[in-house]
This record gives structure tokens, C-alpha cells and sequence, in this order.
């Protein structure tokens, strides 16, 4: 099987969730079969593999999944960047767009310092509001990013174009 007929077989579609006209990709599939996870994270860090990467930043709560597994894949430390209220030392916090309105998220300001290589991880990018507040954050504090890596890419909404627009270098398996 091709990678995209192995990740797309093991994503699932739920039809109206969270709400009524929303396709949802599920990708509990893919984490529960061991190839398709295995074969998710060795490609997502496949162009650094050998290189000298200092943190991965996963984004609450797949991209901590994926994440975790990248850290340790690339022998880097993980950086969780979570919704507000979660994280029991000094942080940043940055709000962004979500469909309908705006949220907010945080870092621990000593997780990344100045210089750093940091890779971002999360499951999927929509419009990528999400992903655009976890680039700020990270270079808020100094960190260097390399690169955003997610398994989806939904195009239409735009997210990958719009972190490419910040200079950010994204990475994607199936679209
Ligand atoms: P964005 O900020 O619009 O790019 O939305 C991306 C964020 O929403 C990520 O944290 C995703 O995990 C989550 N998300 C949006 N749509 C889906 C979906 O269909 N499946 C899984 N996660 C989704």
C-alpha cells in the first residue's frame, strides 16, 4: 500500500460532529493501528531525521500523541501548548480564531529558550488559527521554527497557505 492509501484507510469520518454539516476526521483509527501510527510518525519527521532538533511543540491534545512519539523519534524534549488555564507555571498566552470566535492558549515561558529549533505537531490543520497561535507563542520566547507537521491538511480552509505567508515551512501526508 501506498502511505496515502495506508493513513487514509485508517482515518475515520464522522458525519455531523461536533455539529450538524461538519465532516470530522477522526484519526483515533490511525493512533490504534500500529502501522499506520508508526508509519504517520516516521514520515511526518522523515526530512529531519539525523538532524539536530532541540523541541517539539504538540498541540493539545492529539498533537501531544504525535508529538510525544516525534520527541522521541528525533531525540528532542516536548513542549505542551495548551488551552488556557492548564499549565501550572508562568506562561504566555496568546488568543486565535476559532470557527466562531476566539480562544486562548498557553506555553510555560521557560519551555523553549531563545534559539532553540523547534518543530510544531499537531493532528490536522483547518484554517490554521490554531497553528498560527502556537508559532506566535513559540516566537514570542526566542524559538526558531523549523518546521509545522500534520498528518491532515483540510486545504480549502487555507491554514497551510496561511502559515507558508509567516514563513513557517509546513509539512503535511494526506490532504
Ligand atoms: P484550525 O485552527 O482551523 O486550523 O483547526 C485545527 C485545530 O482544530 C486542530 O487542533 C485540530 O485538531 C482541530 N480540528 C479541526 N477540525 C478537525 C477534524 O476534522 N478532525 C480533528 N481535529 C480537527
Amino acid at each position: 500500500h501506498t502511505l496515502e492509501e495506508t493513513l487514509l484507510s485508517a482515518i475515520r469520518t464522522i458525519p455531523d460532529y461536533p455539529k450538524p454539516g461538519i465532516q470530522f476526521r477522526d484519526i483515533t483509527t490511525l493512533l490504534g493501528n500500529a502501522r499506520a501510527f508508526r508509519r504517520a510518525v516516521d514520515e511526518l519527521v522523515h526530512p529531519w531525521a539525523g538532524s539536530k532538533i532541540d523541541k517539539i511543540a504538540g498541540i493539545e491534545a492529539r498533537g501531544f500523541i504525535l508529538g510525544g512519539a516525534i520527541a522521541h523519534q528525533l531525540s528532542a524534549g516536548f513542549i505542551p501548548i495548551r488551552k488556557k488555564g492548564k499549565l501550572p507555571h508562568e506562561t504566555v498566552r496568546v488568543a486565535y480564531s476559532l470557527e466562531y470566535g476566539l480562544d486562548e492558549m498557553e506555553m510555560h515561558k521557560d519551555a523553549v529558550s531563545a534559539g532553540e529549533k523547534v518543530i510544531l505537531v499537531d493532528d490536522l490543520i483547518a484554517t490554521g488559527g490554531t497553528a498560527e497561535g502556537a508559532v506566535k507563542l513559540i516566537s514570542q520566547m526566542g524559538g526558531e521554527i523549523v518546521a509545522a507537521c500534520f498528518v491532515i491538511d483540510l486545504p480549502d480552509l487555507g491554514g497551510r497557505a496561511k502559515l507558508e505567508a509567516l514563513g513557517v515551512d509546513v509539512r503535511t501526508l494526506i490532504a
